[in-house]
């Protein structure tokens, strides 16, 4: 397996009948420089027909699959990708560097599909769970759409000003927080956070899970609570592929305004790919970047 599916890159040539336009229709050449979704649906099964591409009966993961004579170039760590039939692929502005377009195809478009999820954000107040990479970005995005509240629950003082500097409001404890969000994200994969989230919300308000991508445990929820608060609770997982060309387009566009370059860390070459992995602990909330 080649590990690796936060990439991009740039077109060496085309198989025949691949298509020289990406999924907003905008030509693509050889050169051009380019990502795309980490998810390939099937177009046909029942999860594709149903807009659940990402969640497609035969999907293929970038960066997660076995190597096989169909797929033989399927990750990230490597000079050169194959990108198979019905990939989702976005044009690369000039307006952002390929060291920060290795974000969008993961965590940026993660947080596209996440506040898709919490319906509108103008005028709403807003609420994160985990100051990370997920976290940072998803003050970021809400900022630009618009938020008047964002508070966040982040446990290590060292990552506040960070979370701050990404438009966040404030760093609350959770002790705190009182039922009166719009919007509720839990990003940090705790089972203590997810608890919380659920109480979070104001009447009408949603919550969306995403950082409990692993088992946490169980959680309480009272389910009068839910009735009588009218509350939403949402999951996200795998972006929906067009949620891609939403995220470069805020990284090229509204996400200049933030710091993204503070998150990526050091660099490495493809043939230093071991080290780069041995250093990753020391990197928490940043990403380690391989250049081929
Ligand atoms: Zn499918
Ligand atoms: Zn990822």
């Amino acid at each position: 397996m080649i590990l690796g599916h936060e990439i991009c890159g740039r077109v060496e040539a085309f198989a025949s009948g691949a298509p020289k336009v990406d999924a907003n229709g905008d030509a693509i050449e050889v050169g051009s420089r380019i990502t795309w979704a980490v998810t390939v649906g099937c177009n046909e099964c029942l999860m594709c027909q149903r807009g659940l591409h990402q969640k497609c009966e035969h999907l293929f993961k970038y960066g997660h699959m076995r190597v096989t004579d169909e797929d033989p170039l399927s990750g990230g760590l490597a000079s050169h990708i194959i990108l198979r039939k019905n990939t989702t692929v976005f044009a690369l502005p000039e307006a952002l560097s390929d060291d920060l377009a290795t974000l969008a195809n993961c965590s940026t478009a993660t947080i596209v599909a996440v506040l898709k999820a919490a319906g509108e954000i103008q005028g709403r107040s807003v609420l994160v769970f985990g100051g990370g990479i997920l976290g940072v970005t998803a003050c970021s995005m809400a900022k630009s759409q618009g938020a008047v509240r964002i508070d966040v629950v982040e446990p290590n003082p060292a990552n506040h000003t960070r979370v701050l500097s990404f438009g966040a409001d404030a760093i609350i404890d959770p002790s705190a927080i009182s039922p009166n969000y719009d919007a509720v994200f839990e990003l940090s994969g705790s089972q203590i956070a997810a608890s919380a989230a659920v109480k979070a919300p104001r009447i009408g308000g949603t919550v969306v899970f995403a950082g409990t991508v692993a088992p946490v445990g169980q959680i309480e929820l009272d389910p009068e609570q839910i009735v009588r608060r009218l509350v939403t609770i949402k999951g996200v997982h795998n972006y929906h592929p067009f949620d891609l060309g939403d995220a470069v387009g805020f990284l090229a566009g509204a996400g200049q305004s933030y710091p993204f370059a503070e998150l990526i860390g050091p660099v490495f070459a493809l043939s230093e790919v071991n080290s780069a992995v041995k250093a990753a602990p020391d990197c928490s909330g940043q990403r380690i970047l391989i250049q081929p």
